[in-house]
C-alpha cells in the first residue's frame, strides 16, 4: 500500500490546513503569499507568513495519526508515505520511507546560487545568502512551480505499483499530487480515503473512513496488529 498525506494529517497537531474550515487561506490569499511573483513583490510579507508557520510547526508535535502511519510503514503495510506537507512531523514520527513532494518549510535556499540552510531557529525578516547576499526563500514548491522531478517520479512509481492507495487528509485539489491515487486505481487497485470530508477523489474512493486521521489511523493500526497476532497463533 502507498499513502498520500496532506495538511489534514497535521491539523490535529495544531497546524492549520489550507482549505478546511480553519484553513490558512481564510485569512491570507494564496496568490498574495505562495507564488514566486508574490515573493518578488513583497518578500517581507511572504517571510512574515513563513516565520509564523515555521514557529507553529516547531511548537507542534506528531499526533497519533503520524505515529500510527509511521508504525504501519515500519511493519511494511504502508510501503512508503508520499506527503504534500512541508512540515517535518512525518520525519519526527520516524517514518522510514518518506517522499516530500512540496519541499520542506524548515529549509531555505538562495534565489541566485546553490546555497541551502536548515533552520534551527525561526528566521527573522528576509534572510540573506551568506555566499552571495541574494535573498533566501523557503525551499517549498509554490503555486505555478514544478515539483521536484525525482520525488514526483518516485511517487508515480509507488502509486502505480501499489494495490491500495491510502489518501489521508488532503483535498486532492492540488495537482499533480491529487492525481497519484488514480494511478493505483487505473492499475486495478483500490483507494481508501481517511478524511472527515469527501475530497475531489470521492467518485473513485472504494473505502471512505470519515474520521479524523488522529483517530482513524491508530484504529487501523490496532486492527492490523490483531490480524497479525491471530495469524501467528
Ligand atoms: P487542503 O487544505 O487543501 O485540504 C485539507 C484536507 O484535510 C481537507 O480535505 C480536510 O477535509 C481534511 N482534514 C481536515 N482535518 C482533518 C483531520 N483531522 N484528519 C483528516 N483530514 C482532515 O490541504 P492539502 O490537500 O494538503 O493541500 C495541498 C497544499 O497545502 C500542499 O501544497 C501543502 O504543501 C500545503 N499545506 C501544508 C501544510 C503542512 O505542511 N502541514 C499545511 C497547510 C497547507
Ligand atoms: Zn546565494
Amino acid at each position: 500500500m502507498a499513502a498520500l498525506t496532506g495538511a489534514g494529517i497535521s491539523a490535529d497537531s495544531g497546524i492549520p490546513t489550507f482549505r478546511g474550515k480553519d484553513g490558512l487561506w481564510r485569512r491570507f490569499k494564496p496568490e498574495e503569499l505562495a507564488t514566486p511573483e508574490a515573493f518578488q513583490r513583497n518578500p517581507e510579507l511572504v517571510w512574515e507568513w513563513y516565520e509564523w508557520r515555521i514557529k507553529l510547526i516547531k511548537e507542534a508535535k506528531p499526533n497519533p495519526g503520524h505515529l500510527a502511519l509511521a508504525e504501519l510503514n515500519r511493519m511494511g503495510i504502508v510501503k512508503c508515505v508520499v506527503t504534500q506537507n512541508v512540515d517535518d512531523l512525518h520525519e519526527r514520527a520516524c517514518t522510514t520511507c518518506l517522499v516530500k513532494l512540496h519541499g520542506d518549510i524548515m529549509t531555505a535556499r538562495c534565489t541566485s546560487c546553490d546555497f541551502e540552510i536548515k533552520w534551527k531557529d525561526v528566521p527573522k525578516g528576509v534572510p540573506k545568502c551568506p555566499a552571495c547576499c541574494s535573498p533566501l526563500r523557503p525551499a517549498v514548491v509554490w503555486f505555478g512551480e514544478p515539483l521536484p522531478q525525482e520525488a514526483l517520479e518516485r511517487a508515480e512509481r509507488l502509486f502505480s505499483e501499489a494495490r491500495a492507495a491510502m489518501v489521508i487528509g488532503t483535498s486532492a485539489a492540488v495537482m499533480p499530487a491529487g492525481k497519484l491515487p488514480l494511478l493505483t486505481k487505473s492499475n486495478g487497485g483500490i483507494i481508501i480515503e481517511v478524511n472527515p470530508e469527501p475530497s475531489a477523489l470521492e467518485p473513485y474512493v472504494d473505502i471512505a473512513i470519515r474520521e479524523r486521521a488522529s483517530v482513524a489511523l491508530p484504529r487501523i493500526l490496532e486492527e492490523v496488529r490483531k490480524l497479525y497476532n491471530s495469524n501467528k497463533t
